[in-house]
């Protein structure tokens, strides 16, 4: 599909923040999709904001391609939640997955979890989403500013380096619009939240905790790692800050370096 160029790009966000769209969940879906049309998809791992947002797209774009990035590491709930979640809504939800996957992925790196998770998250999102990048010019995420201090300057529109566009639609949103949001619309809450997680990502680096302040401080407990690299590997575009976007832990050039040859040179297979 035909991308739009980087002049376009930013002639027609900066008419949208003009227009305050950016600031408004359901209109910057709409905007996003009118200007991108098949060239825009959706990531979600099915928590609260994913939930809200896909409220939203199901009514607004319902075909749009909503991909959950399968790491192998999933807890059994959160892929069950998914296919109740397609059933029930009929949303395009696909299963992307890296290319060196469960079993395969276990014989060639073991726990890597333990030993390198800036790794692991890499090479089992970083790199499939990649691929996603390069097949799409917009994505649309569910990052909030009050989720963690590394979100904190999250915008709903961003322009990331290579004329990328990231769409956050609840930038803004706090938690407690979140939780009024889906107690007024009766929207489907994945199970573990009923288990004491606040947040919820692969099994063996999510734990159930609360903290009031940081609902994602049950993810690498104690690990020193705050994001899986999702989040922080693409750079917003020189143009728009001023700079680079929020510094994050994988930065490209050092993660390239690691990574066994296969992963650098193919995408990932399946979906
Ligand atoms: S969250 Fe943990 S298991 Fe999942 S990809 Fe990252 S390090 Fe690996």
């Amino acid at each position: 599909m035909a991308m739009l160029d980087e002049a376009t790009i930013a002639r027609e966000v900066a008419a949208a923040r003009e227009r305050g769209v950016d600031r408004d969940p359901r209109e910057v879906l709409r905007w996003a999709h009118e200007l991108l049309g098949e060239g825009l998809m959706m990531t979600t791992s099915f928590q609260k904001s994913g939930m809200i947002i896909l409220d939203f797209v199901r009514r607004i774009a319902p075909s749009l391609p909503v991909y959950f990035l399968d790491t192998g590491f999933h807890f059994q709930e959160s892929l069950l939640f998914a296919e109740r979640v397609r059933e029930a809504w009929k949303v395009n939800i696909i299963l992307h997955r890296p290319k060196l996957y469960g079993d395969a992925f276990q014989a060639q790196h073991g726990k890597l979890y333990e030993r390198d998770p800036d790794l692991c998250c890499h090479l089992n999102k970083v790199e499939p989403q990649r691929e996603l990048l390069a097949r799409y010019q917009g994505w649309i995420t569910g990052v909030r500013r009050d989720q963690a201090a590394t979100r904190e300057t999250a915008e709903g529109i961003e322009v990331l380096e290579g004329a990328k566009l990231k769409i956050q639609p609840l930038a803004h949103w706090t938690r407690a619009q979140v939780d009024e949001y889906i107690h007024a619309n009766a929207i489907p809450a994945h199970p573990l939240y009923e288990l004491g997680y606040t947040s919820i990502g692969c099994q063996p680096c999510t734990q159930p905790c609360y903290d009031p302040s940081n609902e994602r401080a049950g993810r690498w407990m104690g690990k020193g790692k705050t994001e899986c690299g999702l989040h922080t590997f693409w750079k917003r575009s020189g143009t728009e800050t001023g700079g680079a976007g929020p510094a994050g832990p994988a930065a490209s050039a050092d993660f390239v370096g690691k990574l066994p040859a296969a992963a650098k040179a193919e995408p990932p297979a399946g979906e």
